[in-house]
């Protein structure tokens, strides 16, 4: 994102919107300025303020005069009164910063748009986790710290080295060089991104080992990290065998979402249909 210096009358409504904290009043050239290493391309600013098209340079000289006689003059707090927001054509490898940080805007990778993967929340149709199987979300960023893909590879490093099966139809996962090593793509590595979430899953036998290797590797992390575990339920609706592990590492896990198994399966071979899968949260 760039603001337009010849439009933008410092008036600092932007500042407040963006959740890097990249937008500041550059006291020499007295704009606002974007740091556009900390910008993650999320448009929160440019979307979430209303543009007017009121004429800089008449705005600045009625400020200058309120100013003269200690008044302020100041423009509505959800509004940029001069519409001096310039959204750039953004080319690779910087367009992926928009890609994770843009909740509209969708992966091209998974066609799913915000962090661009459905998780084990549609289980019922995607039958990703199976039984005797846990899944496991580990989110970067959120919320408002953001995250850089170097970040990211420490932990799908660890994670391949450990031999875990990672998610296909996640964007991290495409963006992979070596699925066996974890390694990230090079020219992405210093990109910054809003959130992102890594996706994988284990023989349920290893769900301590897991957790345990992501408490350790997530110190080494620059941002914080944010578990998520999902597992399928019994015939009767329960799931009795992910919980008391995780009961025993300290969680109190309670139920987040529950997939009924209403919808039509997409991914073969199937799960049998008519169970339910439950993602159990550890946040
Ligand atoms: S809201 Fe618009 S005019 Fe005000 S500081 Fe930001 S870019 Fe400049
Ligand atoms: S696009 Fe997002 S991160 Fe960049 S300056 Fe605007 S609000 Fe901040």
């Amino acid at each position: 994102m760039r603001i337009d210096p010849q439009k933008c009358v410092a008036c600092g409504n932007c500042t407040y919107v963006c959740p890097m904290g990249a937008i500041y009043i550059d006291p020499v050239i007295r704009r606002a300025t974007v740091d556009r290493d900390e910008c993650v391309e999320c448009y929160a600013c440019y979307n979430g303020l209303s543009q007017e098209h009121l004429n800089p340079t008449m705005v600045r000289t009625v400020r200058k005069v309120f100013q003269f006689f200690r008044l302020r003059f100041e423009p509505e707090p959800d509004v940029c009164p001069t519409a001096a927001f310039a959204p750039e054509d953004l080319t690779w490898p910087r367009i992926v910063r928009r890609a994770f940080s843009d909740p509209r805007v969708p992966h091209e990778s998974t066609g799913v748009e915000g962090r661009g993967t459905e998780e084990v929340k549609t289980n019922d149709v995607s039958g990703r986790v199976q039984t005797g199987e846990v899944g496991f979300t580990i989110e970067f960023g959120r919320p408002a710290v953001g995250v850089r893909f170097h970040e990211i590879q420490k932990m799908t490093m660890r994670l391949a080295k450990a031999g875990v099966a990672f998610e296909k139809k996640n964007p991290i996962t495409t963006l992979l060089k070596d699925e066996t090593t974890g390694e990230i793509r090079d020219d992405i590595l210093d990109e910054k991104i809003m959130s992102a979430i890594v996706e994988i899953k284990v023989p349920v036998e290893r769900t301590e080992e897991i957790i345990r290797m992501v408490w350790e590797v997530e110190k080494e992390v620059d941002t914080v990290v944010c578990l998520g575990v999902g597992a399928r339920c019994d015939e009767t609706g329960r799931e009795n065998i992910v919980a008391p592990i995780l009961e025993q590492l300290g969680y109190h896990p309670e139920r987040a979402k529950t997939n009924i198994g209403l919808g039509r399966i997409t991914n073969k071979p199937a799960a049998e249909p008519r169970t339910a899968a439950e993602p159990v949260t550890t946040r």
